[in-house]
């Protein structure tokens, strides 16, 4: 392109919350023939809020408490001491991290009136969960392999689980290993769940019409990755998911040894190797720094419709000074 019709379609982008690191960027756009979005945070809202709390006593599921209300939770009408002790440990654990998960999980925690208190000590495990001591014993609130890591066995709540990631929910496993040495046991479940933004169905849809394959990549479990993504509507065989943070640039990679011309979209610290390997690589919204750094368009809305508006103005550019 002329340096006069890369000012224009950068002034036009920029007009409109797309912002291009430079020309070529605006000419590669429109040669995308693959999307890959982040889950959390670009496909969906990122605001976590708590919806379920599971109590567990010798391998069984005490309370299976369903869902709780949207309007900030009902449990008290079936709330137990035991299911406030779990999500007080929980909370507790959490507390030391700035994982969304985790502050739904102290959010949810006080909205129900629990008194979240700190953990002596606390460690995030990337990707799995966190490890922290409360009271003397080790709590561990993650996934399957945390627990599994831990010596704690995941499968008596493989039910609970199920059902709670078929919904779309990201469930988390509560596990304690006493201090005194009595060996780690399962305490609990506990759920959040996130919202699908309202304009990422139609920005997939526009994307696939364009012919454009679009994808999904998350840390997520495959079960809760795949609900989302057919509420996206995005086929089950284009999810990746239970990609570990350092994977993530990986995967595209390996997307785009197969001779793809990838566009990957994220928002979070954990997307910046993704995005500076991608073809094109997209910050979205409120994107961390990071990201904002790492990518070569930035969108400066919140919103995955913009995706198909930089690959339209990267045609409108490029077709104008043909
Ligand atoms: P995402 O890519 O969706 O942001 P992450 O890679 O951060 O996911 O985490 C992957 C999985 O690890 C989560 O779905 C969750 O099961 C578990 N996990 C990560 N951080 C935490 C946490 N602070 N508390 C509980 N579980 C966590
Ligand atoms: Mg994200």
């Amino acid at each position: 392109a002329t340096p006069a019709a890369t000012m224009v379609g950068t002034t036009i982008g920029a007009q409109n919350g797309v912002l291009f690191k430079g020309g070529d960027v605006l000419e590669r756009a429109k040669d995308v023939d693959t999307v890959v979005f982040d889950k959390t945070g670009t496909l969906t809202k990122g605001e976590m809020e708590l919806t379920d709390v599971v109590v567990f006593d010798d391998g069984q599921p005490v309370t299976d408490g369903g869902e709780t209300a949207a309007d900030g939770g009902e449990l008290a009408a079936r709330e137990t001491p035991t299911e406030e002790d779990v999500l007080r440990l929980a909370a507790t654990a959490e507390s030391g991290s700035e994982h969304p998960l985790a502050q739904a999980i102290v959010e949810g925690a006080r909205e129900r009136g629990i008194e979240v208190g700190s953990p002596d000590s606390f460690e995030n495990v990337p990707g799995h969960g966190v490890r922290a001591e409360v009271d003397g014993d080790t709590v561990l609130v993650g996934n399957r392999k945390l627990l599994r890591d831990n010596g704690i066995d995941p499968t008596p709540a493989a039910e609970t689980m199920e059902r709670l990631e078929s919904a779309g929910k990201t469930a988390m496993l509560v596990g304690r290993t006493r201090a005194d040495g009595s060996g780690g046991e399962l305490v609990g479940v506990v759920a959040d769940a996130d919202t699908v933004k309202e304009s990422a169905k139609d920005a997939v849809a526009a994307l696939k019409e364009r012919g454009v394959d679009v994808m999904m990549i998350t840390g997520d479990n495959e079960r809760t990755a795949r609900a989302v993504a057919e509420q996206v509507g995005i086929d089950p065989e284009n999810v990746r998911a239970e990609v570990l943070p350092e994977d993530k640039s990986d995967a595209v990679e390996a997307i785009q040894s197969e001779g793809r011309q990838a566009m990957m979209v994220g928002d979070g610290v954990n997307d910046a190797p993704a995005l500076a390997v991608a073809y094109v690589g997209t910050a979205i919204g409120s994107g961390t720094d990071v990201a904002i750094e790492a990518a070569d368009v930035t969108l400066m809305r919140d919103d995955p419709l913009d995706v198909v508006k930089a690959i339209r103005i990267s045609d409108a550019t490029l077709a104008k000074i043909k």
